[in-house]
Formats: structure tokens, C-alpha cells, sequence
């Protein structure tokens, strides 16, 4: 079963093809592609390096070293997500009906509160349509 991290359940349905390094993107694209085309796939809801992280030049040893804290923040930003969707880590379910769960559980401030930080918010589809920006 593929692990996903918490906040890729959001990033991913934000994707414009943007990413860290071509063979992230490629990686990215591919996931995107195999989970939205068999909706009876399950996955799990990590807080750690997942599947995608794999091809990401960030990824060092499976910690994300992006913010130089051994993977502190970025742990910390998943956390949010499985307190504010009512998930413990480990948690496993269709991804389609995660996708539906977290649109509808997620409102405005929650993505403002959770995506403050991220330096890809004005190339992110799904955050600009839930704050109620155009892209
Ligand atoms: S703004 Fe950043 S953290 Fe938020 S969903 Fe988009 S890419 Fe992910
Ligand atoms: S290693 Fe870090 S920066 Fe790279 S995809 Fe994973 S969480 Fe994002």
C-alpha cells in the first residue's frame, strides 16, 4: 500500500508541475496519475518521508532536511492535518474518499493555518481556490 504524508493528500491536488528537481516532478505526476485512475486504491497516512519524498532532492536518508531541523516542521505541518481531519498516523482509507474528507473537513482559515509557510502557495491550484484566489 502507498504511504502518503499527510499534507501531500493537499499538495497533490494542487500540482501544476512544479517541484524540486525534474525527477520529483516526474515522480509527483506519476503518483497523481496512478492514484486518481484506480479509485479503488487504498493508502496510508504517514507523518514521515513517503512516496513521493522518494525522488526529492530534500529527502536525505528518508528525513526531509528541507528546513535544516531534521524534518521538525514539516512533521509538524502533518500532525495539523491528521488533528484537524481526526486522524491518528497509520491511518488507512480510500484515497478517493480522503481526497472528498479533506475538501469538505478543511475551510479557509484551516488552509490558511496549514499553508502559511509553503513557498509553492502562488503555484498551488487547490490552496488558491480555497482561500478564493484565481490561479
Ligand atoms: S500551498 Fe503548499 S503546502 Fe499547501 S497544498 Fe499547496 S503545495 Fe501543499
Ligand atoms: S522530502 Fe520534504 S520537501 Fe521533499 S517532498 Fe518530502 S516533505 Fe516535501
Amino acid at each position: 500500500m502507498r504511504k502518503i504524508r499527510a499534507h501531500h493528500l493537499l499538495c497533490m491536488q494542487g500540482f501544476q508541475g512544479y517541484g524540486y528537481s525534474p525527477d520529483f516532478v516526474e515522480r509527483m505526476k506519476h503518483i497523481i496519475e496512478v492514484m486518481y485512475s484506480d479509485s479503488s486504491d487504498d493508502v496510508e497516512i504517514v507523518s514521515c518521508c513517503d512516496d513521493i519524498c522518494d525522488c526529492c532532492p530534500h529527502n536525505v536518508e528518508n528525513v526531509c532536511q528541507k528546513t535544516g531541523d531534521n524534518g521538525k516542521n514539516i512533521r509538524e505541518t502533518d500532525a495539523l492535518i491528521l488533528r484537524k481531519l481526526g486522524f491518528r498516523e497509520g491511518y488507512c482509507a480510500n484515497f478517493m474518499d480522503l481526497i472528498r474528507y479533506v475538501n469538505r473537513q478543511l475551510d479557509k482559515d484551516d488552509v490558511l493555518e496549514i499553508c502559511g509557510e509553503c513557498a509553492w502557495k502562488e503555484k498551488c491550484l487547490w490552496y488558491m481556490k480555497n482561500v478564493g484566489l484565481k490561479y
